[in-house]
């Protein structure tokens, strides 16, 4: 995820300032040139950086924080308030028409990401409010742009409408026609994009506004390019005029400082983030969240959030139920482990947990090649087997492994631990009982 460098900086600084009792003007000061350092390196706008280093400084340094029992928690309070008000503030959701169908054009630059992410834009929103989505290949220059679309919307089994290589106000028109006849309530425009901003590209982007009025103009940029983003969202806002940005590639190594100083520059808010290649990888925007990443202190809200999409509930439930009778089964053990696969990388999953150091896990690289082979072994073995553990002699044993390609030392500690988790969850549940264990 971005912004690794700028959390361990802030991070660094803040401890500084924890580690005095009191704490005076010139302590504040060097700890927020601390944090303008960090900005800077992360590439944050140097106005937006000396703007937000500024407003800290001078709420920070009041005598009432100063002279305050806990000040280091008091400015860390001021550092966390002033990156949400950054940020955004609030979360800024997408503007649904009164009238069906809303119709949000998808803009930007070639290789920004606009086309995969208008799949997983609209695969989003029918998960999250039920919509019901249609893909408009408005992109005619690039052959290879309407076939993307078909395929990324064939992989989340979502309609694409297309007219080939024809007039792109014209195929707008047709699509969002099509949609009211078809009850489609939800209708993305994939336009075209350039390798740069040019004025064919932002003409035929005015057109297709004059002729169809959408409901919202979103901006893919890619996080990657730094300022380049920035500038981007700049020029194509003063051009065309968008509603909000969807910031792609947040899951690479970028700095983080285009998502920080973009609502800053143009005004414009970011209302989704893409976080990796798969079409299952995008988020709302949520300004408290995100500073809550950036400063280290974890966003257990939106793990949460990926836990409840994923969990199939009911299966959830009932392994619950089992693991409190000391019924659970290798084969409800391995459901829970694929399950937690399709949640994201488990690096990713725990960088969002508070007080989890981003850069101690790429130390302690969690091991996903273990929980591959957890799952190859269980694989390997009959029902009956994942059912009752017991009767796995060691014949059996020899089987599983070598139908694995593992040694029987790997399926022997599988088993271990899993009558040592048994084990565990029967002794918690008597107690949890009342029982003596
Ligand atoms: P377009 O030219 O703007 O339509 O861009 P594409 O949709 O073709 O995307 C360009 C490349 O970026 C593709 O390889 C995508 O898989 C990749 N991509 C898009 N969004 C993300 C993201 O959030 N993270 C990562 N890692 N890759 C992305």
């Amino acid at each position: 995820m971005a912004f690794e460098g700028l959390t361990e900086k802030i991070s660094s600084a803040f401890k500084g300032l924890r580690s005095k009792g009191r704490l005076t003007e010139a302590d504040v000061k060097d700890a927020m040139r601390e944090i303008r350092m960090a900005l800077l390196e992360a590439d944050v706008n140097f106005k937006v950086a000396k703007d937000f280093i500024k407003a800290v400084t001078e709420k920070a340094t009041d005598a009432e924080i100063l002279d305050s029992l806990s000040p280091a928690q008091q400015v860390i309070k001021i550092v966390n308030e002033e990156l949400i008000a950054l940020l955004g503030g609030q979360t800024t959701r997408l503007t649904i028409a009164p009238n069906p169908p809303t119709i949000v054009m998808m803009v930007g630059l070639q290789g920004a990401g606009k086309t995969t992410n208008c799949a997983k834009l609209a695969g989003l929103l029918r998960k999250q409010q039920q919509r019901r989505p249609l893909l408009v290949a408005c992109d005619v220059y690039r052959p290879a742009a309407i076939d993307q679309l078909k395929v990324v919307g064939r992989q989340l089994d979502i309609t694409v409408f297309d007219e080939g290589q024809g007039d792109p106000v014209e195929i707008a028109k047709h699509g969002i026609d099509h949609a009211k006849r078809n009850g489609y309530d939800l209708v993305f425009l994939d336009t075209a994009g350039r390798l740069h901003i040019d004025e064919k590209l932002m003409d035929e982007l005015k057109n297709i506004k004059a002729a169809v009025t959408p409901t919202e103009i979103i901006l893919v940029v890619d996080a990657m390019t730094g300022q380049d983003a920035v500038t981007v969202s700049q020029t194509f806002d003063q051009a065309l005029g968008i509603n909000g940005v969807l910031m792609s590639k947040m899951d690479g190594d970028a700095r983080g400082g285009a998502a920080l100083s973009v609502k800053a520059v143009t005004g414009k808010p970011i209302k989704f983030i893409g976080t990796g290649e798969k079409l299952g990888d995008i988020e709302p925007f949520h300004p408290d969240r995100m500073a809550s990443r950036i400063l280290g202190m974890g966003d257990v809200l939106t793990l949460i959030e990926k836990a409840q999409q994923t969990f199939d509930q009911k299966q959830a439930a009932e392994t619950a139920k089992k693991m409190a009778s000391g019924k659970l089964t290798l084969t409800d053990f391995l459901g829970q482990l694929q399950q937690m696969k399709s949640m994201g990388s488990m690096e990713e999953m725990l960088g969002m947990l508070p007080g989890v150091d981003a850069k101690a896990l790429a130390g302690a690289k969690i091991d996903e090649k273990q929980m591959a082979h957890t799952e190859a072994i269980i694989q390997s073995m009959t029902p009956k087997e994942r059912d009752n553990p017991s009767i796995i002699n060691f014949s059996r044993k020899k089987r599983i492994a070598a139908g694995c390609g593992l040694s029987v030392e790997a399926v022997n500690k599988l088993l271990k631990q899993f009558e040592a988790m048994q084990k565990m969850t029967r002794q918690l549940t008597s107690m949890a009982r009342g029982g003596k264990g």
